[in-house]
């Protein structure tokens, strides 16, 4: 059962391998350099894979980079480190039509190229693990929908998804692809080049340019229209979280993947995790706020690493 790069080595002499050849040049720039893999850690990785017989996994941005979709925090090049523009704030969407435009003429320009991203190898092995019985349940703080089109379905988007759409004013949800149809129609003459995608797919156009972009509002009640994601300064719904706390419970090991848990919405899951005495493994570049709460970390890419574990 050894992995592919095992090295004759032992545990504890410096050993590995660089980590930067799987991923493809279009997309490297997303993706934080990566140290040495560790080759004892992936043992461990493996050893606690095999013994779990229901795992919970929660995945966050670090997975999908390998996908394109920049992340917000990475060092060097996450959207914080290379741009001073931060996400739409819960409150100033509500409160505000002007950014609601603002930040609808944005997400229309950046939709073509967000919503084509596909699922890479680490989306594809969760999904074989949900389909062979090794995975409980998969929670995401992605927006992405790459976890469902890889297809799994123990599946909790934590923050939404950005494929749909909600109505503030009655609660329907619809898909934000039909939306953008609407978007079309409303504005035939409206365009302007953008080249740089967020991970919510927002893109970056100066305020003004938005001023004649026109927002259509729900078809049923005229409610206010909104992603069906959890911005930034809101809370997630208090039902998923206690859902997903009861998936936690019947869960016997704890994997993160590509989350460095900054956010309390997914740490506080570690929190309970540890007070249950689950076991946790987390696979990220970089450290991450629950370290020191882990059995131990691997640093390396998702996709690296996930897609040659073996299912015993
Ligand atoms: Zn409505």
């Amino acid at each position: 059962m050894g992995l592919p790069w095992r090295p004759l080595a032992l545990c504890g002499v410096a050993h590995g391998k660089r980590a930067s050849s799987s991923v493809p040049t279009g997309v490297r720039s997303f993706v934080p350099a990566s140290s040495l893999i560790d080759a004892c850690a992936l043992e461990r990785l493996q050893a606690f894979l095999s013994r779990a017989t229901r795992l919970f996994v929660i995945t966050g941005a670090g997975i999908s980079t390998e996908s394109g979709i920049p992340d917000y925090r990475s060092e060097g090049v996450g959207l914080y480190a290379r741009t001073d523009r931060r996400p739409m704030q819960y409150a100033e969407f509500i409160r505000s039509a002007r950014s609601r435009q603002r930040y609808w003429a944005r997400n229309y320009l950046g939709w073509p190229q967000f919503s084509s991203h596909q699922p890479n190898p680490a989306h594809l092995a969760l999904q074989r693990w949900e389909q062979q019985g090794k995975v409980h349940w998969l929670v995401t703080q992605n927006v992405d929908a790459l976890h469902s089109m890889a297809g799994n379905q123990r599946l909790t988007e934590l923050h939404g998804c950005s494929h749909r759409v909600l109505c503030l004013g009655c609660g329907a949800v619809s898909l934000r692809e039909e939306l953008q149809k609407r978007f079309k129609a409303l504005n035939p003459e409206w365009g302007i080049q953008t080249d740089f995608v967020a991970p919510d797919g927002d893109v970056f156009i100066e305020d003004e340019q938005a001023l004649h972009f026109r927002v259509p509002s729900c078809t049923d009640c005229g409610g206010i229209l909104k992603p069906e994601v959890t911005f930034f300064g809101d809370t997630v719904n208090r039902g998923t979280v206690q859902f997903v706390h009861e998936r936690l419970a019947e869960s016997d090991a704890v994997l993160v993947a590509g989350s460095s848990l900054q956010v309390y919405s997914g740490y506080r899951f570690i929190l309970a995790a540890v007070e249950q005495k689950i076991p946790v493994a987390i696979l990220n570049i970089g450290p991450t706020r629950a370290d020191h709460l882990a059995e131990f970390r691997v640093s390396a890419r998702c996709g690296e690493v996930l897609s040659v574990l073996q299912l015993h």
